[in-house]
């Protein structure tokens, strides 16, 4: 079940939400997104609480969290 969903588009690659989520969940990618970074991706998404501390600290407000 996908729990979180990060807009690689919308993405800066600032990395706030790796450094917040509790799980360590959250990664930057290896490949660029059009605004030239690397957006975050999400590695388990099985191991995700739907905490949403992720989708709060984006300042791009890329991440939507499900329950
Ligand atoms: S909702 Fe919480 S556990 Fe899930 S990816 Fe975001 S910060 Fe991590
Ligand atoms: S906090 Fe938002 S802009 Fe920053 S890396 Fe995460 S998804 Fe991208």
């Amino acid at each position: 079940m996908e729990r979180v969903r990060i807009d690689v588009e919308r993405c800066k690659g600032c990395g706030l939400c790796k450094e917040f989520c509790p799980k360590g969940i959250i990664s930057l990618a290896g490949y660029f997104n059009r605004m030239g970074y690397h957006p975050a991706t999400v590695s388990d998404q099985e191991k995700c609480t739907s905490c949403a501390a992720c989708a709060r600290m984006c300042p791009d407000v890329a991440i939507e969290v499900y329950r």
